[in-house]
């Protein structure tokens, strides 16, 4: 398998935003080991053949992260949330066919959004959150395992900020799993 193919199956998979240039490098390395981590292989970063096995056995199979089968939180920690409201825009899936929460945000997900709109000091407008399978997948440029099908991700700007102002503030958050910028304002961050 050739480093570029392996570029596609973890791009595919939503762990590879970087150019496919054949060149394992930095992000490839990030993706492989993020790619491991979720799915119990041993994080090295190493794309072998335990790794190539195991990628092409997800994608044919469907199968979703181990760790985000976790159950969900309580309603309770949402009273120590200060900026964000379950029920405001942004948060739940906004297909109309699902009520909006096939899963619940998860906390840590919503501790984190908070934390960043604390630091920013801006308001911050949430875009997408949670997202049910079917709305997922009428996305353009939406991987199958997207982290907003566990209620693990969110996309949002900061008003008056660039995606590149945003994403380095997001990056200082030891919780972020990935981030990368969507557009010129808006940013995906997401959790384990
Ligand atoms: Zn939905
Ligand atoms: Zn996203």
């Amino acid at each position: 398998m050739t480093v570029m193919q392996k570029q596609h199956l973890l791009a595919y998979l939503g762990y590879y935003t970087g150019t496919m240039d054949g060149a394992f490098g930095p992000k490839s390395r990030a993706a492989t080991e993020a790619f491991q981590r979720d799915y119990g292989l041993t994080p090295d970063g190493v794309f072998g053949p335990l790794t190539q096995a195991r990628i092409l056995e997800v994608i044919a199979s469907g199968e979703t992260p181990e760790n985000t089968a976790q159950a969900a939180d309580g309603p309770d920690w949402w009273d120590e949330i200060q900026y964000f409201k379950q029920d405001e825009k942004g948060i739940a899936c906004p297909c109309g066919r699902c009520g909006g929460f096939p899963v619940e945000p998860a906390e840590t997900l919503m501790r984190l959004a908070d934390r960043v709109r604390e630091a920013a000091g801006a308001p911050m407008c949430p875009s997408s959150t949670v997202r049910c399978q079917a709305h997922n997948d009428e996305l353009s440029g939406s991987v199958k395992n997207s982290r907003h099908l566990s209620g693990k991700a969110m996309d949002f700007c900061i008003r008056g900020w660039g995606a590149a102002r945003t994403l380095a503030l997001v990056r200082q958050q030891p919780e972020v799993r990935y981030a990368y910028a969507i557009d010129d304002s808006y940013v995906h961050m997401d959790v384990n």
